[in-house]
């Protein structure tokens, strides 16, 4: 049998399979992220403490199984580790479901996944405790999409040297170029353009390089940045993510 290993882990997505098991997604700190199927889970309380549903934060102990099928999920423990609970405030439970379903889509199974776990906890903890709000979505976005290999540059021009509305010129976002593109380069250029004001591209440039902690605080880019991102989201994961309607009723941009 194989051996048993353990990672800390926050559940992503759980779904009840036949009367007394679930499959679970997670993202762990040591293992990656792993898709696990725990057996008996209604019926044995002993070895799931805590329930294994969307938020949980739990010591995950897992045993592998041959040709990379679902683990045997053991146990799951919750001490020490902090807890993530949105409690009946529907805004932080639609950011952080969002928040969930978006690192499912982004992080793939197979990699290190550690600052990912990292920055996903730092920010279900800052959202439990102080609230939600659009600047700490989008920070959340920006460095999760960074990490994933699809970091957006608000910079300046993706194709030329053009920097700054300073100079006068004038840029719009383009999905397909995961940034920004000046008018001269638009023109000509098939793919349209989603035009972000000059607080939208200066908010959107500190959000990516605040730590996570300290964004929410901040104020955020404005309505135009929220669609230009969901835009990019949609391109990126080839489809629209299912917690993203209730969020825009919730946390309205
Ligand atoms: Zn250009």
């Amino acid at each position: 049998m194989a051996v048993e290993e353990r990672a800390a882990a926050i559940v992503l997505r759980a779904n009840d399979y036949g009367d007394a098991d679930r499959i679970v997604s997670a993202l762990t700190r040591e293992c990656g992220k792993l898709g696990g199927i725990a057996r008996g889970l209604k019926k044995s309380r002993g070895r799931f403490e805590r329930r294994l549903e969307p938020f949980s934060h739990v010591m995950l102990y897992f045993r592998r199984r041959p040709h990379g099928e679902l683990v045997f999920i053991t146990r799951a423990e919750s001490s020490g580790l902090e807890a993530f609970e949105p409690g009946d405030d529907l805004a932080k439970f639609a950011l952080g479901a969002y928040m969930l379903e978006l690192s499912e889509a982004l992080i793939r199974e197979g990699i290190d996944c550690a600052a990912a776990y990292d920055l996903l906890s730092a920010a279900l903890g800052e959202l439990c405790r102080n609230g939600a709000s659009t600047a700490l979505r989008q920070a959340f976005e920006l460095k999760l999409l960074r990490w994933a290999g699809y970091g957006l540059d608000f910079n300046g021009c993706r194709r030329c040297a053009a920097k700054g509305e300073a100079d006068g010129v004038r840029f719009a976002f383009v999905v397909a170029e995961g940034g920004l593109l000046c008018d001269r380069c638009r023109r000509g250029s098939l793919s349209g353009g989603l035009t972000l004001s000059a607080f939208s591209l200066e908010q959107l440039r500190r959000l990516a390089i605040l730590p996570i902690q300290s964004a929410g605080a901040q104020a955020a880019a404005s309505a135009d940045a929220v669609g230009a991102i969901d835009r990019f989201i949609a391109y990126t994961v080839e489809r629209k993510l299912r917690s993203l309607a209730f969020l825009q009723s919730m946390l309205p941009a």
